[in-house]
């Protein structure tokens, strides 16, 4: 994976020693000698990774650090402090002004690329969400996407292999982060159950670390736990497993003795992270929706119902299997609009879409082509079987008598339907020809008095 990564440093030496290790493993380095050359180094060029100094004589790192985080431009770039300090204090500044790491001096070139790998992974990973947006932005989908909706209470969860840290921490944890901590098992965690993880907290046992990668792995590849982020924690240095635990997914790693202090703040990091791609999700799986959902009904909207009819009529192609082409229009529509208002023909629309999916097959394509105009697309049905199916629904509709908006009146709806069969016996007839050919039978419907289903035959393809 290539990525451009800055590196801060008001030391030439230092900067170099570390511009060899990171160009080794095919990486961009680019370089700022001082805290303000390296904001403005950022905001030029948004780096996928910022390595930065804590001791700098113009501004510090923890600075340089909070002024990232707080613009927008900049606030999403991974952050490793890298300082020969060593002590507690510095670290958890560092971790609170929203470094995503704090390494200290001599920084082994395994823990370092290893971090260095995790973080880029998942930032690029997060640019991918992103990404879309704009795409979706410049073609002229501009309307905000829906709210998004956190999900029910989740929980931090820990498996750990030792009784003793874990329970002193459950308390202190309580007090400095907003969600519940639960204790899981292993098979707790990867059942899919109501207490949802956003944070898995994993102990290596220093006897069997095996055990502790392989449940990180396996809650990686479960789609319930998939988008957990997780804590990988070591009860002693081990540089290796590291690197190993961050190359598989962990999305931090924590060497015991760790404090309660240092392990809030690295849980809200995750649980912030969490947040932030579960928001990205949604906002992508909603602009996914909104590009074949029609919003009244909640049916497929024309273009999408188009290209399933296209793939329906291909998967037909040289099998003697049929399919159904159904053309729905309401009847007398605009007298609904015009006796009632608007919004009681909106109801009109909502609620016959209901009547009419439920009494289709779940790979029945229904969807809404237009103002009051719906297309049917049955695959593997012949004529008997959509005539049957036609009429079921005409006659559903005909029997149900919708309720409008103020609850109480009551409106007979009817709708007319003009029907059309692809597949091997019409094998000449595109899509269009069908199309047409049940617009046609539709308009004879309408003719013969309405409230009826009508079979076309196809005559472009003769
Ligand atoms: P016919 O039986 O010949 O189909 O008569 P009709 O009145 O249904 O047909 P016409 O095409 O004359 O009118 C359709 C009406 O549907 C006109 C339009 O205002 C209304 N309509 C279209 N889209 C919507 C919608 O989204 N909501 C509501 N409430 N009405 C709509
Ligand atoms: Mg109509
Ligand atoms: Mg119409």
């Amino acid at each position: 994976m290539s990525g451009k990564i800055l590196v801060v440093d008001d030391v030439a030496t230092n900067r170099i020693v570390m511009k060899v290790k990171l160009a080794t493993a095919c990486y961009d380095v680019i370089q700022a000698d001082s805290g303000r050359a390296a904001l403005d180094m950022a905001r030029a060029e948004t780096p996928d990774l910022i390595l930065l100094d804590v001791l700098m004589p113009d501004l510090d790192g923890f600075t340089v650090c909070e002024r990232l985080k707080a613009d927008p431009r900049t606030a999403d770039i991974p952050i490793i402090m890298i300082t020969s300090l060593d002590d507690t204090e510095a670290r958890l500044r560092g971790l609170s002004c929203g470094a995503d790491e704090f390494l200290s001096k001599p920084v082994t070139e395994l823990t370092l690329l290893a971090r260095v790998r995790s973080l880029l992974r998942a930032n690029s990973r997060n640019a991918e969400l992103r990404m879309p947006m704009q795409s979706q932005a410049a073609a002229g989908f501009a309307d905000a996407p829906m709210p998004f909706k956190q999900a029910q209470t989740e929980c931090v969860g820990l498996l750990m292999a030792q009784d003793g840290v874990g329970h002193r921490w459950a308390h202190g944890l309580a007090d400095r982060i907003r969600e519940d901590v639960k204790f899981f098992t292993r098979a707790q965690a990867l059942e899919a159950s109501k207490d949802q993880a956003a944070v898995f907290v994993i102990e290596a046992d220093a006897h069997r670390p095996e055990a502790a990668l392989e449940i990180l792995t396996d809650l990686r590849s479960r789609p319930a736990t998939r988008h957990a982020q997780q804590i990988f924690m070591l009860q002693q240095s081990h540089p290796e497993l590291a690197a190993r635990a961050l190359d598989l997914g962990a999305d931090d790693v924590v060497i015991a003795p760790i404090s309660v202090q240092e392990m809030a703040l690295r849980l809200r990091a995750q649980l912030q992270h969490k947040r932030t791609s579960d928001r990205r999700r949604n906002e992508v799986t909603d602009r996914l929706r909104q590009a074949v959902i029609d919003p009244l009904t909640g049916l497929y909207n024309r273009r999408f119902a188009l290209g399933q009819l296209a793939t329906i009529a291909r998967e037909a192609e040289g099998s003697t299997r049929s399919f159904a082409v159904l053309l729905l229009d309401f009847d007398h529509f605009k007298q609904i609009n015009d006796k009632f208002g608007h919004a009681a023909g909106d109801k009109v629309l909502t609620d016959t879409a209901k009547l009419l999916q439920a009494r289709l097959r779940s790979l029945d394509v229904i969807a809404r082509i237009g103002g009051e105009e719906f297309l049917m697309v049955l695959p593997d049905t012949d004529l008997d079987e959509a005539q049957r199916v036609a009429e079921r629904l005409r006659a559903g509709i005909d029997q149900a008598e919708i309720t409008l908006p103020d609850g109480v009146t009551r409106v007979p709806v009817t709708i007319s339907i003009g029907l059309a069969i692809g597949g091997h016996r019409t094998p000449d007839a595109s899509v269009s020809d069908l199309l047409e050919t049940a617009d046609r039978a539709l308009y004879a419907a309408k003719s013969d008095g309405r409230n009826q289903v009508s079979v076309g035959t196809i005559s472009s393809a003769a």
